[in-house]
């Protein structure tokens, strides 16, 4: 591949942006009988945290991937309910998160670039959207993250310290992850054709840098970016959107 730019540059035409937030993942490590995604958090379900951001930003729609069977309840009780305007379609995800992510890909259509967000990153800022929009017209890939500050260590079977790899070009991978629609459409193309190279398939960037030659550029995110996977990440969770709520209300 390598030749799937930024798409065309139509002057000052605005380029059609497109969020995609998933939200159908099962939380099994957050051990509560209720789905992370719908889990309190400040006073409202975990995934109106992103939603209301990207609802926010500069992106003109936004499409929510719920779990199988929870769409009504997801365009009731969360896109009606806190009247979020861009959400214009509500689909059901799959087994695994790239399963999730081509649906929300195939729903779309006509964007010219489309960010991918998992729903379980509530402290996302509108500066970090923006960063990943102009990204994706730069570069046509793209993908927040931070350095990493701990030391990272590869480890064999037994649990023994393997080798060290150089901290200094390690980053954290997050999301908002940004790409011309067309190239990461073709990306997510190639790997259902390929089922072979769905094996630990993590993220997006990852669609792009094994089905094609495209290089996906990493910009900085923010560290209070945090994926919300176990109980103590919804506290953390809970001082950061408290502190950024204080910042904006100024
Ligand atoms: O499982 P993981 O923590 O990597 O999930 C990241 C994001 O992807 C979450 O927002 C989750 O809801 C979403 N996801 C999904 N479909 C899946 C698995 C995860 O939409 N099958």
């Amino acid at each position: 591949m390598g030749k799937e730019g930024p798409g065309p540059r139509l002057g000052n035409e605005k380029r059609l942006v497109t969020a995609i937030v998933l939200a159908a993942g099962k939380g099994s490590r957050m051990e509560t009988g209720v789905r992370k995604q719908y889990l309190e958090l400040e006073g409202r379900p975990l995934i109106c945290h992103a939603l209301e951001a990207f609802e926010k930003s500069p992106v003109d729609r936004v499409i929510l991937v719920s779990g199988a069977g929870e769409e009504e309840f997801c365009r009731r009780e969360i896109v009606e309910r806190y009247g979020f305007k861009k959400v214009e379609a509500v689909v059901p995800g799959g087994r695994e998160r790239y399963h999730s992510v081509y649906e929300g890909l195939k729903a779309a259509e006509g964007s010219a670039d489309v960010l991918i967000h998992d729903g379980a990153r509530p402290c996302i800022t509108r500066e970090i959207i923006q960063a990943a929009m102009d990204g994706a017209a730069a570069y046509g890939a793209c993908a927040a993250g931070m350095p990493v500050k701990d030391t990272i260590k590869m480890v064999d079977d037994q649990g023994n310290a393997d080798h060290t790899p150089d901290r200094s070009h390690m980053w954290l991978v997050q999301t908002p992850q940004a790409f011309s629609y067309e190239l990461i459409k073709k990306a997510y193309d190639r790997l259902f054709e390929h089922p072979s190279a769905q094996e630990g398939i993590t993220d997006d960037a990852m669609v792009v840098e094994t089905m094609t030659r495209h290089k996906v550029r990493l910009f900085k995110g923010s560290y209070e970016n945090i994926k919300v996977t176990t109980p103590e990440d919804l506290e953390i969770a809970g001082i950061f959107l408290r502190k950024m709520e204080k910042t904006v209300d100024i």
